[in-house]
């Protein structure tokens, strides 16, 4: 039983970057006794003894291995070494096969909500009956075309620009090998990375491979799926993933890019895939100074969210360098470890997030006087009202208005809870509670007087499908000559 819902942290880098970068960047985290996680394309360590040992030194020491697919692709994976291509061809999910890889098939498209368009068609290249229909600067939206009379999907490269774009077309698994003749006034729809799918039969062919892999290269099964950012025109769903990979193979979680879960606890999970949607990117550990990440950091910590970062190992984006990233690492690490920030690895997560009854008891609400980036600001706190240090921490409310604000908590009871505040001084305030995922308010109101601590309870229903509430205090009437509060507490009766 988890009893205080703390937020945390989790670390991960991407793809089978170089053995010294991985050596040196574990041995901060060794040193801190804290784990990583490491997404890596097992297809592409075969025959490298050197990387599989690296791959086991990092497991031995806790680190999360991650299934990255076998080469960074979620349409195709090399034809196991040593075996026949031919029993290949025959196996569900595979829609053709080569000397050296094996090629995914992909379900039915419905073009029912998909944009669409005429164009014309010579051998690979296809031009728009409207002009610059084709141009789309945002290629995340727009990687691949599906044809209907043909009932095949295209990926290709753009030729040209604005309203003289063209596409020269090539095959769904990016194969230049194109050729359709010549097509007069043929109907396209234009399909974005989650409008196309690999058929479960694929994605189970996909899933074997990578296990396969990991038993000859003698390494452990992991039970993390990451989607890679490149490779293929298809993103996967989370219901997809844990469809194939959790239901059928035993993952416990994976990172998948469209309706990413929030990561918070007590988050609605109607479907339990909320942990196959676990994407990284709330901090940036590689590309940003440790000021920006312990703000992030900590206001999420303090709304109960897990937050996860983001590293390629990439030189390009550090602001200080291979060192000084690596000191960077080292000064993150520190202060989670002196303010009491868990550091955890996505599998981890993935059982205390969505797997761990909570305790009701716990209050939510963010403490006036927990500041863990030292800002000077209540993490979690948007404030208004005047920050009063003297006779314990609390707002000062001087005038009629916003008092202060948070938004986005998570880790809420669903159905009633008690909200405690104090006042102390003359005034009236008001405490809104929305809930924007299912267009709910609530209101109480609670009006203050004397020189003493006064304490004032109110109750409200959250909504079973709410997973956030945005909670704002305002005065409503100061004529008494101000007031402070504190003590803001939230949880179902103890
Ligand atoms: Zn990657």
């Amino acid at each position: 039983m988890i009893t205080d819902k703390r937020g945390g942290v989790c670390f991960r880098v991407d793809d089978n970057q170089p053995i010294p970068k991985w050596t040196a960047f574990a041995e901060v985290f060794n040193r801190h006794g804290l784990k990583f996680c490491a997404a890596l394309n097992f297809g592409r360590m075969v025959g490298n003894e050197e990387y599989i040992r690296l791959v086991k030194d990092l497991e031995a020491k806790g680190h999360e291995i991650m299934d990255h697919t076998p080469i960074h692709s979620v349409d195709k994976f090399p034809l196991p070494q040593g075996d026949d291509p031919d029993p290949w061809r025959a196996r569900p999910g595979v829609d053709h096969v080569d000397e050296k890889m094996i090629y995914l098939t992909y379900p039915k498209i419905d073009p029912k909500s998909l944009a669409g368009g005429r164009g014309d068609i010579s051998g690979n290249q296809m031009t728009s009956r409207t002009p610059g229909d084709l141009s789309d600067p945002n290629r995340n939206r727009f990687t691949a075309v599906y044809l209907p009379d043909l009932d095949r999907v295209y990926m290709f490269d753009q030729v040209g620009e604005g309203d003289r774009t063209a596409l020269k077309l090539r095959s769904f698994w990016n194969e230049d090998n194109v050729d359709l003749g010549e097509r007069r006034d043929a109907f396209y729809h234009k399909l974005s990375k989650s409008d196309v799918d690999i058929a479960l039969e694929g994605r189970r062919r996909m899933a074997e491979a990578f296990r396969r892999l990991a038993d000859e290269l003698g390494l452990r099964r992991p039970v993390t799926w990451i989607q890679p950012g490149s490779g293929g025109c298809s993103d996967f769903h989370r219901e997809e993933v844990r469809e194939c990979y959790g239901d059928l193979y035993g993952y416990l979680s994976a990172a998948t890019y469209p309706n990413r879960a929030l990561k918070c606890y007590n988050e609605v999970d109607p479907q339990g895939d909320k942990a196959f949607g676990m994407q990284w990117g709330n901090f940036d550990d590689e590309g940003k100074d440790l000021a920006w990440n312990q703000k992030r950091i900590a206001d999420g910590v303090a709304r109960h969210f897990v937050l996860f970062g983001h590293s390629h190992f990439s030189e390009r984006v550090m602001p200080d360098g291979w060192d000084g990233y690596l000191r960077r690492i080292d000064g993150l690490l520190s202060w989670c470890r002196e303010t009491g920030i868990p550091v955890r690895t996505q599998a981890e997560w993935a059982r205390i997030l969505y797997h761990t009854k909570q305790d009701p008891g716990v209050n939510v609400f963010p403490r006036l006087d927990v500041d863990r980036d030292g800002d000077s600001i209540p993490d979690g706190y948007e404030i208004s009202a005047r920050l009063d240090r003297g006779d314990g921490l609390s707002l000062a409310v001087e005038k009629i208005g916003p008092v202060c604000r948070v938004a986005g908590l998570g880790g809420l009871e669903k159905g009633v809870n008690v909200f405690t505040v104090q006042t102390r001084g003359g005034g009236s305030a008001e405490v809104t509670f929305t809930f924007s995922e299912v267009g709910k308010v609530e209101r109480f109101a609670f009006r203050g007087g004397g020189s003493a601590w006064t304490s004032h309870r109110g109750t409200v229903t959250v909504p079973p499908d709410a997973s956030l509430a945005d909670i704002s205090i305002d005065c409503t009437d100061c004529s008494g000559g101000g007031f402070r509060i504190n003590g803001m507490d939230l949880r179902q009766s103890p």
